[in-house]
């Protein structure tokens, strides 16, 4: 494949090129993640909202259960008072007299619980309404954040664009092959590091010594240099630097 030095110089800058927009393509795929990990938190604060709901209701449930048991046992009560006055012996007297002190006992034991139940539900009410608003105060923070972050993102967005237009600008000085070449190595070649400078005859890529003639071809760069080893484009740093106000 031809090449001249001014390509080289133009391969080198647009691999800075692709490494700035590398590196802000990275801090943008790390936003996205970040969000999820607030969502989640402000998820998780509203199913502890939702659970303190159920706890509520279902408390609600259990004594709405005990005041129809303690009804059942009082109306109970008041038959066999009523029965008491129409029994005919007193062995018959005696039983029904103790059925009626047992069920004033269940009575005085679903008072109890639903005392201890109404009691429950005073603290599951203050907790909902703590959590309730904490989730207010939290959530807003929350979101506050979120919003940052989209805002960061959009930030990123534009800062690489801008460097995606500087490097289509590079584009048209590299021949089409060199460019295809370079494209398809560096989606194989990790950071995207498609260009390796000659470093003391290595290669600055995976540091295999390089023979003489590849070097001195590098150096003339008359055409496009691979390492046999890794297969990175060579080139020269002095004579491949990027030459100032151009
Ligand atoms: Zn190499």
């Amino acid at each position: 494949m031809p090449l001249s030095k001014e390509t080289a110089r133009q391969l080198v800058k647009l691999q800075e090129q692709d490494k700035v927009i590398d590196a802000l393509q990275a801090d943008i795929d790390k936003i996205p993640k970040a969000i999820a990990e607030i969502q989640a938190r402000i998820e998780a604060r509203k199913s502890r909202l939702h659970d303190t709901k159920k706890r509520a209701g279902d408390i609600q449930i259990r004594r709405k259960e005990k005041e129809a048991q303690m009804a059942a046992k009082e109306a109970d009560i008041k038959k066999r008072s009523g029965e008491l006055n129409t029994v005919k012996t007193n062995e018959a007297f005696r039983a029904i007299q103790s059925e009626i002190e047992q069920a004033k006992a269940a009575v005085g034991d679903l008072e109890t619980a639903i005392l201890t139940l109404m009691d429950e539900a005073d603290q599951v009410a203050k907790d909902e309404k703590g959590i309730s608003a904490e989730l207010k105060v939290e959530e807003g923070k929350d979101l506050e954040e979120i919003g940052a972050f989209e805002n960061d993102k959009k930030g990123l967005e534009s800062k690489q664009a801008a460097e995606k237009a500087k490097r289509d600008a590079l584009v048209p000085s590299i021949p089409e092959d060199v460019l295809k070449h370079y494209e398809h190595l560096r989606k194989r070649k990790a950071g995207g590091a498609a260009l390796a400078p000659v470093l003391k005859n290595m290669c600055g890529g995976c540091r295999i010594a390089l023979p003489p003639q590849v070097v001195v071809e590098v150096v003339k760069a008359s055409k496009l240099q691979t390492c046999e080893a890794c297969h990175r484009i060579l080139y020269m740093p002095d004579a491949a630097a990027p030459t100032p106000a151009s």
